[in-house]
């Protein structure tokens, strides 16, 4: 069965997801220490790239429990 992956970008970076991986953790939409100005779940799309930095949605995706939320960046060669 083929993975199912969602990608979001804003021109510098790409959000990759992968809804299947996720366990719904609610560790990057969290008022607490969360980002829910990009991760909106409620949403669609659910991710606004423009809700935040670059390096501050980096600094959220390295804390997603599951591996759902991964990046790369757009000029990152391996991935042009
Ligand atoms: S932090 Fe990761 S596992 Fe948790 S809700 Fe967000 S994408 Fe899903």
């Amino acid at each position: 069965m083929k993975e199912i992956v969602k990608k979001y970008t804003n021109g510098e970076m790409t959000i990759v997801w992968k809804p299947e991986v996720c366990i719904h953790s609610r560790i990057c939409w969290n008022n607490i220490n969360g980002l829910p100005s990009v991760f909106k779940p409620m949403e669609k799309p659910w991710i606004t790239m423009e809700g935040a930095s670059t390096d501050r949605i980096i600094e959220q995706i390295k804390k997603c429990p599951s591996g759902a939320l991964s990046f790369y960046l757009n000029n990152d060669p391996e991935h042009s």
